[in-house]
């Protein structure tokens, strides 16, 4: 299966369906992830705090695939915010990974109370321009935080990933990423596999469309436009999350999944959360 493409602002095409690796073991990983490349995934989605860069790492040596056909995204953990211990937490991940450069690196959290996010994203563009970062972003970042690194900083986040899912369909972030050049990168796409899935207006969908409820929603995500990066350990069902390019949701079904959104977080709210 050949997963499509986004430009990034900056020109780099970044795989529009990624794997993700959260609160999965380091020796998980390596299975998990060589797993998903073997069914077609080549971006994946680690971090830091996750613990699996490792991991992650050596299956992606393992699979012999070309460096240059893999996008490999980490984040920057909270602890790590200010300018020099980013340029250090970014070295340990780049061991970690045993690569020489990601695609993709995020700050994993703003912490707005720490106010370090300026520096720290300062330090991320240092990265970039030294070549190790292919491109740069943040996640959990809100509209206000974006705002303030596009007035004191010089390169445009390439991607903000957030919490995103048909329960909790952010429209004021969207519409903010999208004026600005932001790619919407969606985490906890199948809203962390508890409830959403069973929707009964998901399964109906499902149904009709001779898909699975988790296809349905993965479609959705890809059809208004977000990066989406769904978890899973079970090998039928990494093959099932990747297996959404044969069929469409019409205009009719993606009003239907517009009204489910009920604003209802799973995850941390962003402007309080400050775990280092
Ligand atoms: P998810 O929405 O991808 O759901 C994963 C869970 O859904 C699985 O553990 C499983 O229980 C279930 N599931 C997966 N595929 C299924 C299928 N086909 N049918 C039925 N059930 C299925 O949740 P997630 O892991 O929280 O999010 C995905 C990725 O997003 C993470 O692995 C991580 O890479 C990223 N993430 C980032 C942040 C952040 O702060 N930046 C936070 C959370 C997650």
């Amino acid at each position: 299966i050949k997963v499509p493409s986004l430009a990034l602002n900056n020109g780099i095409a970044m795989p529009q369906l990624g794997f993700g690796v959260w609160q999965v073991e380091d020796d998980q990983a390596f299975t998990v992830v060589g797993q998903a490349l073997e069914a077609g995934y080549r971006s994946i989605d680690t971090a830091a705090i996750y613990g699996n860069e490792a991991g992650t790492g050596r299956a992606l040596a393992a699979s012999g695939i070309a460096r240059d056909e893999l996008f490999v995204t980490t984040k920057l953990w909270n602890s790590e915010q200010g300018y020099d211990s980013t340029l250090r937490g970014f070295d340990a991940s780049l061991t970690k990974l045993g690569l020489d450069h990601v695609d993709l690196y995020l700050i994993h959290w703003p912490l707005p109370s720490k106010d370090l996010y300026v520096d720290t994203y300062k330090a991320v563009e240092k990265i970039y321009a030294d070549g190790r970062a292919k491109a740069i972003g943040v996640s959990n970042f809100l509209p206000a935080h974006l705002e303030r690194l596009l007035g004191e900083t010089s390169v445009v986040p390439a991607v903000n990933q957030i919490e995103l899912h048909p329960q909790f369909q952010q429209a004021e972030s969207r519409a903010f990423h999208a004026r600005h050049h932001i790619v919407t990168e969606a985490w906890s796409p199948l809203g962390q596999g508890r409830g959403l899935l069973e929707d009964p207006t998901i399964a109906r969908l499902a149904a009709q469309h001779g898909k699975t409820p988790a296809q349905v929603v993965l479609r959705w995500h890809l059809q208004i436009g977000n990066v989406v990066i769904p978890k899973s350990v079970t090998p039928s069902r990494i093959a099932e999350n990747i297996d959404v390019f044969d069929f469409t949701l019409d205009d009719a079904d993606l009003a239907t999944l517009a009204g489910l959104d009920s604003g209802n977080r799973l995850g941390p709210d962003p402007a309080t959360f400050d775990m280092a």
